[in-house]
């Protein structure tokens, strides 16, 4: 059972009314790519309630007044490929943030993640570290990525997807119970490849049109 002190998922009229369309098989690749975004904006938002801001003066043509300033520097971590949808919704949200692609894939043999790209700076240059990626399944990957940005020396680390799986749920909660998973949605269980069900299938290929047979 998931825990639902580490988990937030949406239940927003919207979130669910754009998850409908993004689940559904006739969704081509083009609204689907729409739709993470827009999914990953409100998403988002959910996730970045509590960075901090500082005050500035703001001078409005009528009077001056005290307005706020984003603080908290972010880096966000597309888990490629799928990842890559979520970041421009991001950008918009927090435009000083910094975005650091990290590769991670299953080696067949051990089942485990292997990292094959990694562009984080060489030292943790942020108060917040977002990592970003659609599908939250085995949690095998989300796992990986904390970890090596935890090695790397982030402190403050939030995983951001669109549909979690109560597997993956349970293993990064477990691994890491200080890391809170935001989504939209918490399906039913993983089918026997790892799918989540009822998900949405492969969140890179419908984003990409790849993977289609002939
Ligand atoms: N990755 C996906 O793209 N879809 C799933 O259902 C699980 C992992």
């Amino acid at each position: 059972m998931p825990d639902p002190s580490t988990l937030h998922v949406s239940h927003h009229p919207a979130v669910l009314h754009k998850l409908a369309v993004l689940r559904a098989e006739t969704t081509e690749p083009k609204k689907f790519r729409e739709v993470v975004r827009e999914l990953s904006w409100l998403v988002g938002y959910e996730a970045l309630a509590d960075v901090r801001v500082r005050p500035i003066t703001v001078k409005t043509p009528m009077e001056s007044m005290e307005g706020a300033q984003l603080a908290d520097r972010i880096g966000l971590v597309p888990i490629l490929r799928a990842g890559l949808g979520m970041v421009d919704a991001m950008l918009e949200l927090m435009p000083t943030a910094e975005v650091w692609h990290l590769g991670l894939f299953r080696d067949e043999r051990t089942l485990h993640p292997v990292e094959y790209y990694n562009k984080l700076p060489d030292s943790a240059s942020v108060d917040l570290c977002l990592i970003l990626d659609p599908m939250l399944a085995t949690g095998g990957s989300a796992t990986a990525a904390i970890e090596v940005l935890k090695r790397w020396g982030a402190v403050r680390i939030k995983l951001v997807n669109l549909i979690a799986a109560p597997e993956g749920v349970a293993a990064v909660s477990a691994a890491h119970p200080d890391v809170p998973i935001y989504c939209a949605a918490l399906d039913r269980q993983l089918n026997e490849k790892g799918y989540i069900l009822p998900g949405l299938g492969d969140a890179g290929d419908r984003q990409f049109g790849t993977g289609k047979a002939g």
